[in-house]
């Protein structure tokens, strides 16, 4: 039985996508992991900001460019308080996780050298894959991967073997976006600091459900998007700690980076605008931390609890359907399930679901080295949010029956 606290039918009155159809059936959304969707609350800031107050920030001395600009930086502040964050110019505003992740790499490449290993989890969203590639290709960095088990667990005894002191750098998400696992981050943050290395972590997928306190992790850097957290797409969070930021050399060039520019020499501005170059999302930033507000007003606690039951009663009702598998089975799970029925390519569910109005994913998830691990070519990934119901889990399930029965 689902028995929530929170009023989900109210809740999903702020979403007004939620009442529209999809060939004729009404939406059941259920891509959350992809991307979430927009309260009204959220919504009506960014209308406001172009209706009353759109200008460029931090430079003009005008009423519009004051306002937007303390609207901005109160964005920072809330984005700040959410994660614990003990300074703001810890706090850079990027385009999002993948932006945040590539800063980082691209950072690094002063300070690895030929020989020095970089650690990454074998659950990795390709953005985190690739920006570490490239970063050992220009440093002569070794590139070595945490294994996993089939349950899609992080085997920490491998981990703790693959540390040494060349070890510089791990990388791992705190939530797989292709399996669920809520990886034990904690304990890889300490045991990485016990060598020296430095820690990055993903937190794209776990920001909806998890609010992650930096000071208490002690991480050194952190990512986050806003489009999965209710927010909009194109803007997210570096969290860094100011002793790397500081070491970091800047990313891009550029207007809003510099101190002063000569053609002999520019130096750079104080952190966080060092890594801040160009006119940023500001109405982004700011409809951000109109998102946080609202998880916020409703409790992140509250909202890990509710999917939580909707994971436990979505996993038992597909477990019902003949030949149904679900990959990624680890015992700390956010409301993600990724499954295949035998005999059926993913693809071919996804498409009968779409034309019941359902919206699932289907593929490799940006994941494809998971893929490869469970010699598949991809799943069905449905995925949960605290606005769908236990009414919907019960559509998915009948349309994945349906699916089934037509094409088997
Ligand atoms: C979505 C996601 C990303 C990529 O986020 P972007 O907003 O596309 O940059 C990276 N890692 C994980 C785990 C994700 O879920």
């Amino acid at each position: 039985m689902i028995q929530t606290a929170l009023d989900i039918q109210t809740i999903r009155k702020d979403f007004p996508i939620l009442n529209r159809k999809v060939n004729g059936n009404p939406l059941v959304y259920l891509d959350n992991a992809a991307t979430s969707q927009t309260p009204q609350q959220v919504i009506d800031v960014i209308v406001d900001y172009y209706s009353s107050y759109n200008a460029n920030i931090h430079r003009g001395v005008h009423a519009l460019s004051q306002e937007a600009t303390d609207a901005y930086e109160n964005a920072r502040h809330k984005i700040q308080t959410h994660f614990n964050i003990a300074k703001p110019q810890e706090v850079i505003l990027s385009s999002g996780t993948t932006h945040s992740i590539n800063l980082v790499a691209n950072g690094f490449s002063s300070l690895l050298k030929k020989g020095d290993e970089v650690l990454v989890s074998a659950m990795e969203h390709h953005s985190n894959i690739v920006p570490w590639q490239m970063l050992c290709e220009r440093t002569g960095a070794v590139l070595k991967v945490i294994p996993m088990s089939l349950e899609g667990e992080l085997l920490m005894d491998e981990y703790r073997a693959l540390l040494s002191p060349r070890t510089k750098l791990v990388f791992c998400n705190h939530v797989s976006n292709a399996l669920g696992t809520i990886n034990p981050i904690q304990e890889i943050i300490d045991e990485a600091h016990k060598v020296g290395a430095a820690v990055v972590i993903d937190g794209a997928q776990a920001a909806p459900h998890i609010k992650a306190d930096m000071q208490q992790l002690d991480v050194d850097f952190y990512t986050v998007s806003a489009h999965k957290l209710c927010g909009p797409t194109g803007v997210g969070m570096l969290y860094g700690k100011e002793e790397w930021l500081t070491k970091l050399p800047p990313y891009q060039g550029g207007g809003e980076m510099i101190a002063e520019v000569t053609f002999e020499k520019t130096t750079y501005a104080d952190l966080p605008h060092k890594f801040e170059a160009g006119t940023p999302n500001i109405c982004g930033g700011i409809a951000f931390g109109a998102a946080l507000d609202y998880l916020n007003a409703i409790g992140m606690e509250s909202i890990a609890q509710y999917e939580h039951e909707l994971l436990t009663y979505a996993t038992q009702q597909l477990l019902n359907i003949e030949g149904l598998k679900i990959y990624g089975t680890a015992k700390e799970k956010t409301s993600v399930i990724s499954f295949n029925i035998e005999g059926i390519h993913p693809y071919d569910i996804g498409t009968i679901l779409d034309k019941l109005g359902i919206a699932v994913r289907t593929g490799h998830h940006c994941a494809q080295p998971v893929m490869d691990f469970f010699g598949i070519p991809g799943t069905v990934r449905a995925s949960f949010s605290f606005y769908n119901t236990k009414e919907e889990v019960d559509l998915l399930v009948k349309a994945v029956e349906r699916a089934r029965s037509m094409l088997l």
